[in-house]
Formats: C-alpha cells, structure tokens, sequence
C-alpha cells in the first residue's frame, strides 16, 4: 500500500509563503508579510528523497524580487529582445536568443575525522591557524597525479546522483591544490545551468557524508595554496542554431561574430563595477588576487588572434571583411599518432573575463556563490549595450 496524495495544477503554478521571513534586506517590514512565489516551468521539477521541489521565483506582495530567479530571468529575458534586434541586421529569420552557461566547480575534500578536531574549520569554513603542511603545491604534481580510490568512489556516486536529477555532468578532475577536484557538465540554458549548480552544491554535502568527507566550497579554506572558483564559459546562440561567439565560416559571419564580441567587451567595459560588485563576497576576496588567478580587476583576454583583427579593424580605412582562421593541423612525425588539431589562440589561465574560442569564461565567480548574481549583472550589461548599439 501506500499513500496518493492530491496535488493540483492551482499549487503548481503559485504559492503564497512568508515573505518576511525571507533574509530580504529590509525590502520588506514584518508586518508586511505577503509574497509570492509562482512555477518557473524551464527548469523542471525534481524529486530529492519523497519531496517534490518545483522550480519558482518568490516576488513580495510590492512586486520586488526576493530571489535570484526573477531578476536573471528578467535579464535573460533583456538580452534575448535586444540581441534578436542585433541579428536581425545578418540574420532576419532569428527569432529567439538564448544563454548558454556551463560551470566549473572547484571544491576540497577533508577527511571528517581532521575536519572535526579543526574548530577553526568547522565554524568558519578555513583554517585560521596552524603551519603550512611539508608537502603543499611546491612540486605541482597533483593536477595530473591519480584520483584517489575513495576520492573516485565519491565522484561516482555523486555523478550517478547529479544525472538522476538530469545535470549531465562530464567532467572530473584534480585541481591544482593537494584535495581539491573540480567537477563539470555539459553547458545548458544558464537558468538551468544555475539550478543545477545550486542542486549540486547540496548534493556534494550529502554525498561527501556517505564517503567520510566533508566538502569544502569556501574559496580559499588553506592559505599557501590556491583556492577555489567557478568559472563561467558563458555564450548565446540563436533559435536557428548560430552560436554568436564562435567565428563563422565566412567573413559575413565573422562580422556577426566581432558585432557580438565587441558588445561583450564594450559592456563588460562599461559595467566592470557592477561585474565586480556581483562576484565579491567577503570569502571570495581571501582569493581575488591573493597571488592567484584571476586578479581583483575585472579586465579581459582575447587571445592574439582576435586581438589582431580587432586592431586591424580599428586602423583599416577599407570596408574590408573579416577572415579568420580555424583550427591548424599540427604533425608530430609519431606515425600512429593522428595528426593533432591545434586551436588559434593559446590560453590565458588568468584573466578574469577570457575568450576561449566559442565563448567567454567569468572566472572571477567564488566556489560557493550562487552562478545567478554574476549572470544577473552580465546579461543585465549586455542587453543594455546591445539596447544601445
Ligand atoms: P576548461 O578547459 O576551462 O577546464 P572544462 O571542459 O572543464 O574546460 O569546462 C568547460 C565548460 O564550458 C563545460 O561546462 C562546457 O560544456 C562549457 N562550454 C563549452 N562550450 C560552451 C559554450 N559555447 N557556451 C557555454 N559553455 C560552453
Ligand atoms: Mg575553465
């Protein structure tokens, strides 16, 4: 047996909780206490243990959001009416344009035996005292060494959860620092993708428990090695399947793809206060430019190649088109050794705003913050330089 328990499609779509008992920032007085929240139906419901969890955002009874959700959807919303303007001068079919975010998630692992004999962590997520260990980052041999076996068996139980919940996660890795790893998926709709990071944050503490781990997503818990971020390879791409920050085939569609790259920079030009304002926290500044990528300016890095065509652009007199080269072909002269591909631009590991070929990577987002608050502020930039443009 068991029990069927109603649930109509009325409580689906709105709710009425206590907004003032929300942590609002005084937006709302305790006699005040009317909010609601109402079905957000592109991120799908889920189920955690028997709890069906319905994807909202939560607006006061005045109308301001009490959430993240509200505003990044009003800023999604921003950029898709302004960047579907855009398109139209080289694309008129366009009708619809999206985000696209894939995150990367940096985090430790501590044994809850060590985690638990350190109060200094246990209270406030770093250690505070205490001496650098003899074996830190000196020799940099973690990132390639070997997961460990009981590090692996977290990881894996962890992704079979992550994909019961639909995250199509895929990548998995050592970090830089001794125990720390970082964890990814395929990139999704940025609403989404922010969903789904936040559902894996809390999937990581309840998974680390079964293993005997504690996670650590403060981003810097150990002073004297590098500390943990959440970069955000960010991009848009059109209902017709153009991605707007790849280069295209053609020179015509290189000039759609340098109108988009030189809004982005013009934006992020433009608001780097706010872009800095969205990604500060007080953990995240123990490792902004503490002797660490990236630094505590917001600035940007486009690689030489594009870097070339953008200063070609600004001293050509001539109407000329753009061209762009792809990817080069390079041989090692190891007969079973395919020939390698090689991209157009090396990396740039630093910057806090990089070009990586199709997309943008925000790195300067702390391991712990909620992907949203950067996302509100950049697509919040682009829509209204692309408004202006
Ligand atoms: P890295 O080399 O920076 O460590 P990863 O492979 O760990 O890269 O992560 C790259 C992330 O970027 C993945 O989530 C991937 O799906 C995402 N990504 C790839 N292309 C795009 C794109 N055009 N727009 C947004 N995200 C993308
Ligand atoms: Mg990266």
């Amino acid at each position: 047996g068991g029990v069927m328990e109603e649930f109509t499609g009325k409580l689906l779509v709105q709710q009425e909780p206590d907004a003032s008992s929300f942590p609002n920032g005084g937006i709302r007085n305790t006699f005040e206490a009317r909010g609601y929240s109402a079905w957000d139906p592109s991120s799908p419901a889920f189920i955690v243990d028997d709890t069906l969890c319905i994807p909202t955002i939560f607006i006061a009874y005045t109308g301001e959001s009490l959430d993240y959700k509200a505003p990044l959807l009003k800023a999604l919303r921003a950029v898709d009416k302004a960047a579907v303007d855009v398109c139209h001068y080289f694309n008129p079919e366009v009708k619809k344009v999206v985000a696209y975010l894939g995150w990367e998630q940096e985090y430790f692992l501590v044994d809850e035996g060590l985690y638990a004999a350190r109060p200094d962590l246990l209270m406030t997520g770093r250690t505070l005292m205490g001496h650098d260990s003899a074996k830190n980052q000196q020799l940099e041999d973690h990132y390639f060494g070997a997961i460990p076996s009981r590090v692996a068996a977290f990881m894996k139980e962890l992704e079979i959860e992550a994909l019961k919940l639909g995250i199509p996660v895929k990548t998995r890795h050592n970090e830089v620092a001794p125990n720390q790893f970082e964890l990814a998926p395929v990139f999704e709709e940025c609403n989404l993708a922010v969903d789904h990071n936040m559902l894996i944050m809390a999937l990581m503490r309840k998974v680390a428990r079964n293993h005997g781990f504690r996670v650590l997503l403060h981003e810097k818990p150990f002073k004297g090695v590098n500390g943990s971020g959440k970069h955000n390879n960010w991009s848009l791409g059109t209902d017709t399947g153009i991605l707007l920050h790849a280069p295209g085939k053609l020179p015509e569609e290189n000039l759609r793809f340098i109108t988009f790259v030189v809004n982005t920079l013009m934006a992020v030009y433009r608001h780097n206060g706010l872009l800095k304002a969205s990604i500060s926290s007080a953990t995240n500044a123990h490792r902004l430019g503490a002797n660490e990528a990236p630094p505590a300016i917001i600035s940007s890095f486009l690689g030489k190649q594009l870097s070339q065509v953008l200063e070609h652009i600004e001293e050509s007199t001539k109407d000329d088109l753009v061209s762009l080269s792809g990817k080069q072909g390079m041989k090692l002269d190891i007969p079973q050794i395919p020939e390698l591909m090689i991209d157009n631009t090396d990396r740039n590991r630093t910057s806090p705003f990089a070009f990586t070929g199709n997309r943008f990577e925000f790195r300067a987002v702390g391991s712990e913050a909620n992907c949203a608050s950067a996302m509100i502020a950049l697509h919040s930039a682009l829509a209204a330089q692309l408004t202006e443009f």
